[in-house]
């Protein structure tokens, strides 16, 4: 049996997750956020004081460190060595270290196997930065999300404020646009969009109004897919 793969990928803050999430549930399929196992292997990394620049020992590490993920109550769990660290890799600082080794090859190459390991069991939508063009090049339906970098920025800016975060605007452009360079420009798996994604700029667009949108070109693959 062949298994309805949905992929959306596109720059940091685009709402994949959000929205990924949303038609995972609609749609009864598995959600799977590509962003936590690269974070898991940033946490990883700074446990162990191991520093982005330092290629062989990320190499070596990579030997030791295992993710896995399980699901429960429909959430996804990360396992870094069987420890679950879904609390502990939200941060700023595990989001930075994740962008700077998600550079590697050998970091790509664990994780990729992984995913792709799913897909191939499950129904699921499956969000990052290089799925519809590397890790499921066959999936039914691609997505390349955007939003302009001044939009991503304000949406992260009051997400934190709902948090009681102050922060800047203009440093978290900064910040935005600097992962995007790095994940546009690596050599490995870059950024970009797979020729036959359907490219949504959400802008100007409501989460509700996105999610619609995706489900109706579900809808249209899926009559074409039987
Ligand atoms: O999406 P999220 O911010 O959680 O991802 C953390 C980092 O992991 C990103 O900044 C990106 O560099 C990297 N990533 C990646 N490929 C993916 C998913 C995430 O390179 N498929």
């Amino acid at each position: 049996m062949t298994y309805f793969n949905i992929a959306i990928d596109g720059p940091a803050g685009a709402g994949k997750s959000t929205i990924a999430k949303k038609i995972a549930k609609q749609l009864g399929f598995i959600y799977v956020d590509t962003g936590a196992m690269y974070r898991a292997m940033g946490l990883y990394f700074l446990r162990n004081q191991i520093a982005a620049n330092d290629k062989a020992s990320i190499e070596k590490s990579c030997q030791e460190v295992n993710v896995t993920i399980e699901y429960k109550n429909g959430e996804q769990n990360v396992l870094l060595n069987g420890e679950n660290v879904n609390g502990l890799i939200r941060t700023e600082e595990v989001g930075n270290m994740a962008s700077a080794s998600s550079v590697y090859k050998v970091v790509r190459l664990k994780l990729v196997e992984l995913q792709q390991n799913l897909a191939k069991r499950e129904n699921v939508v499956m969000d990052g930065r290089d799925i519809g063009t590397y890790v499921l090049p066959e999936a039914q339906l691609k997505i390349y999300l955007t939003a302009s970098s001044k939009e991503r920025a304000r949406r992260r800016w009051s997400e934190l404020k709902e948090k009681g975060i102050t922060s800047d605007m203009n440093e978290i452009e900064k910040d935005i646009i600097e992962r995007d360079h790095r994940d546009m420009t690596r050599d490995f798996a870059p950024l970009k969009q797979a020729e036959d994604a359907i490219y949504l700029d959400s802008s100007e667009m409501t989460i509700d109004e996105v999610v619609h949108k995706i489900l109706e070109l579900y809808k249209i693959q899926k009559e074409k897919d039987v």
